[in-house]
């Protein structure tokens, strides 16, 4: 079961797979990127990943891929690789030129994608919940657009690991929760979840739209709406939700505990919705 890399539609080794220097994505940032999971081996969301990469794709002005072009390169270097439980990382970047800021009309779109197993979250960590800090989000107004210019996110989840805490929170400068470094986040108050809007402010969460679905099939009410940081501390309950994340339980934000001190019953009831659905 090899790890495999995808080059413009060439395979093999990650090792072995170079990309140019002058790649736009490396000195630009002029690049977006997915990233989807099999579970049994079956491709969880595809369809929706592909969907957002072609909304990302648009919104820095990319030339229209060919949807079932990508399609098909997934399936193909999924099945090369032959895994199970997977997670396919896919960056598509404007291409490769001589460093300008302005681009060619004729420059060609650069793929790559790599395979890789999933590394199972710890099971303890699951179960205890997570603690997370709060950090004001500096970001650029365009957080829908799923870009590798993520340099901001990544500091955020270093400052957390560096004060002991799991991750960190987005707050807007006016006290307004957005979302995780690399997840979307929900608190459970009087039974019901409440979320952020789609706005250009959050990435638009294939995990959140599913936990969202899952949840109206149980009879849980959900409100997208705007949180406030002051609101968090009144929380049953709080978690984060993503690819890799799935559903994560908060038990502290900022040191201070929430609800129970540990992932309430929803945060576990839709957890287990939600794998019983991708496996
Ligand atoms: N927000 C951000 C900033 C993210 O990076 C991610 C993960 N890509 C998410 C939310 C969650 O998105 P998804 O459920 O599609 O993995």
């Amino acid at each position: 079961m090899p790890e495999l890399a995808y080059l413009n539609g060439d395979i093999r080794p990650i090792k072995e797979t170079y990309v140019p220097i002058e790649d736009r994505g490396y000195q630009f940032g002029d690049a977006v990127y997915e990233f989807i999971a099999s579970y049994n081996g079956k491709l969880f969301c595809l369809k929706e990943h592909l969907d957002r990469l072609q909304k990302s794709m648009e919104g820095l002005s990319f030339p229209k891929l060919d949807k079932e072009f990508i399609e098909s390169a997934v399936h193909d270097l999924f099945k090369k690789a032959g895994m199970q439980r997977a997670g396919i990382y896919i960056q598509i970047s404007r291409g490769v030129a001589p460093r300008d800021h302005a681009w060619e009309k004729d420059i060609k779109l650069q793929i790559i994608m790599t395979i890789k197993k999933v590394n199972e979250l710890d099971p303890e960590i699951r179960k205890k919940g997570i603690d997370i800090i709060t950090v004001q989000d500096e970001r650029w107004s365009n957080c829908d657009i799923k870009t590798v210019q993520i340099l901001f996110n990544s500091m955020a989840k270093q400052k957390a690991k560096d004060q002991g805490a799991f991750d960190a929170i987005f707050v807007s400068k006016d006290g307004i929760v957005r979302e995780g470094t690399s997840s979307n986040f929900f608190l459970v108050k009087d039974g019901n979840i409440i979320t952020h809007p789609l706005t250009k402010n959050i990435l638009p969460g294939i995990t959140r739209m599913v936990i969202m679905d899952l949840a109206r099939n149980i009879g849980i009410k959900i409100q997208e709406k705007f949180i406030s940081k002051t609101e968090l501390f009144s929380a049953q309950e709080a978690f984060l939700t993503g690819t890799i994340t799935e559903i994560l339980g908060i038990k502290t934000i900022d040191g201070v505990p929430l609800g129970k001190g540990k992932p309430g019953e929803i945060t576990q009831k839709l957890y287990r919705a939600l794998r019983e659905k991708a496996e």
